[in-house]
């Protein structure tokens, strides 16, 4: 599978994998894109074409074969491999996602969490232990971190970002609202809880 798939399509696929799951589930071993297009908002054209990148998938009249496709999703995903997180600044934030660590998907977690204070570092964090800012470089090494989630002050989120690509992070999930800047190849998902919720008070309040 080497044919690149368009990033549209690509952000689509969690969402496919999720929702197959559950069908499998309920043992529904076929389903038609008509149906998908249904549960999941996603137009029945679209899910075809998406679903036409990874080759011939389905059969008209017959539907797509759910398990053919998550077995087929799975190794796109990388389902079947452990991808381990860091997550630096252990706040109120930080502590609510590390009691979540992502538990609904088994092959994600946060491993490694950095702190500052001194009563954070040493200790263990619902199961994830806290090391030093000092120790960064070497755990990630150590433990083959590329993603970093930043739940940090807003004042040193470049600071720690700097360090984080010196230490050759490749990805960054920023949920502090600054702008930060990396080289090109860090990919950076900003998470700004607050504005999400003000954009939905706003859509709700002018319906
Ligand atoms: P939030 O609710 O945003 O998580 P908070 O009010 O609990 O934040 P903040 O002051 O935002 O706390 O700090 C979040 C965490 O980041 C704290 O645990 C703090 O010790 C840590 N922190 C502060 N400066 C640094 C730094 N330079 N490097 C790493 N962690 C830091």
């Amino acid at each position: 599978m080497n044919k690149k798939i368009p990033e549209a399509t690509a952000k689509r696929l969690p969402l496919y994998y999720r929702y197959l799951n559950n069908l499998l589930y309920a043992n529904k071993l076929r389903v038609s894109s008509a149906e998908l297009a249904e549960s999941i908002q996603v137009d029945a054209a679209t899910i075809r074409r998406d679903f036409a990148y990874f080759g011939p998938m389905g059969r008209r009249g017959y539907g797509y074969d759910v398990r053919k496709l998550i077995t087929f999703f799975e190794k796109i995903l990388d389902q079947d491999t452990l991808t381990s997180v860091a997550l630096i600044g252990v706040g109120n934030l930080g502590h609510a996602l590390l009691n979540f660590n992502f538990h609904k998907n088994s092959n994600v977690r946060i491993s490694a969490a950095f702190d500052i204070n001194p009563e954070l570092i040493g200790s263990v964090q619902s199961n994830v232990p806290v090391y030093a800012m000092a120790n960064l470089q070497e755990q990630l090494k150590d433990q083959r971190i590329e993603i970093a989630i930043i739940t940090v002050p807003a004042a040193i989120a470049q600071a720690v970002t700097d360090k984080l690509v010196d230490a050759g992070i490749k990805g960054i999930m920023n949920f502090t609202t600054v702008r930060l800047s990396a080289p090109d190849d860090v990919r950076i998902q900003n998470i700004d809880l607050t504005n999400e919720l003000q954009t939905l008070i706003y859509a709700v309040n002018h319906e």
